[in-house]
């Protein structure tokens, strides 16, 4: 995590220009490092052999013990904020006036936004790239511009509430339109007869209360739990129900018995395993390997997952901070700082930047 520029890191956190290190955290320009502490090449290779990250057992033992090494060591900024300027939230690159935004590189006077690059007078944005620009309440679109509340939609101008819209300006309420222009609910108008429906329609929409705001919930064609939603804001099913939100029970079908044992080491899993119904060792649904997968654990000598794809993804989100900032202190020089390191992270040093750059440089 936080790694750049470096090759062949395993179980690292913060390093930058490293290559061949282990267990490690916070180096710069590193190499056969294991625990922080320096090896001689021929030393690093023996220990990480001895390891034996290429079984399930060994590969779990390491995983565990970094988990809680990485806890209990690793200096952990109180935001991850580069080069910007008055900006807030965690995440941010290159940033100018961003406020309470994640995970937002090169933008300038937005708010709100989560996993957005390049955009330019923006507010409540959600994945959302490509030169974004006065756009507002759109999610997955692409160069979006004077466009608000739209959905999957890819360069398109003065769109209003289009969903899966391409390359189209001037529509309003829209729908899988490509290359359009003054259209309501996917019909063609004058430019003249566009303009006056569209203003009357905004009208009727002040009224009743839904203009200014997104599709509402119960449109969702997703689940609230099979969403990214659940994985930020969790809710169980009462809740979610209580507030109108559909909820995906479990399919039986998908929980059948494990057909087969899977070897300890990678070298011993046989290429059959593809034919076979795996089943989670978390929650019991049932996964598949099949065979560009099995190539890449044989390749990178890893042994192959013991748990569903939806269980790794949610043991991946666990290492991640939630979306959320709150106050607390720096725990090397007790000053008050904003860090979406709250309590209930098993994270021990949270450090304010300048504690975090005395520590690391
Ligand atoms: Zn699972
Ligand atoms: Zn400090």
């Amino acid at each position: 995590m936080y790694c750049d520029d470096s090759t062949d890191l395993l179980f690292c956190y913060d390093m930058k220009g490293c290559n061949n290190c282990l267990f490690s955290y916070g180096l710069r320009n590193k190499q056969y490092y294991i625990d922080n502490k320096p090896y001689s090449k021929e030393e690093y290779f023996e220990k990480l052999k001895a390891m034996k990250l290429d079984t399930h057992s060994g590969l779990e033992r390491a995983r565990k013990g970094w988990n809680e090494f990485r806890a209990q060591h690793a200096i952990h900024r109180d935001a991850y904020i580069t080069n910007c300027e008055n900006s807030s939230g965690n995440n941010l690159k290159n940033c100018k006036n961003v406020t309470d935004s994640f995970n937002v590189v090169n933008s300038e006077d937005c708010k709100y936004l989560y996993d957005v690059l390049d955009a330019k007078t923006c507010q409540d944005l959600n994945y959302s790239l490509y030169h974004p620009e006065v756009a507002y309440e759109c999610i997955s679109t692409l160069q979006m511009r004077y466009s608000a509340f739209c959905v999957a939609s890819h360069y398109c101008t003065s769109c209003f509430y289009c969903e899966m819209c391409n390359s189209s300006s001037d529509c309003f309420g829209c729908v899988g339109l490509n290359k359009k222009k003054y259209c309501i609910l996917n019909k063609q108008y004058t430019k003249e007869e566009y303009e006056k429906l569209r203003t009357k329609i905004i009208e009727h929409m002040k009224k009743s209360g839904e203009w200014g705001e997104f599709f509402p919930a119960e449109r969702a064609q997703f689940a609230y739990n099979e969403t990214v939603a659940q994985e930020y804001f969790p809710l169980k099913k009462d809740e979610t129900e209580a507030r109108g939100y559909t909820w995906r029970d479990k399919d039986a079908r998908e929980y059948q018995a494990q057909t087969c044992e899977i070897p300890d080491a990678i070298a011993d899993v046989p290429a059959m395993i593809t034919n076979e119904i795996l089943a989670c060792e978390d929650c019991n649904k049932n996964y598949k390997v099949i065979s560009q997968e099995l190539r890449f654990y044989k390749n990178k000598n890893l042994p192959i997952p013991r748990k569903c794809d939806l269980c790794r993804h949610a043991a991946r989100m666990q290492l991640r901070t939630p979306r959320q900032l709150g106050e607390r202190t720096c725990g090397k020089c007790n000053k008050s700082i904003t860090s979406a390191y709250q309590s209930g992270r098993p994270e021990q040093k949270i450090y304010c930047e300048g504690c975090y750059l005395a520590a690391i440089y």
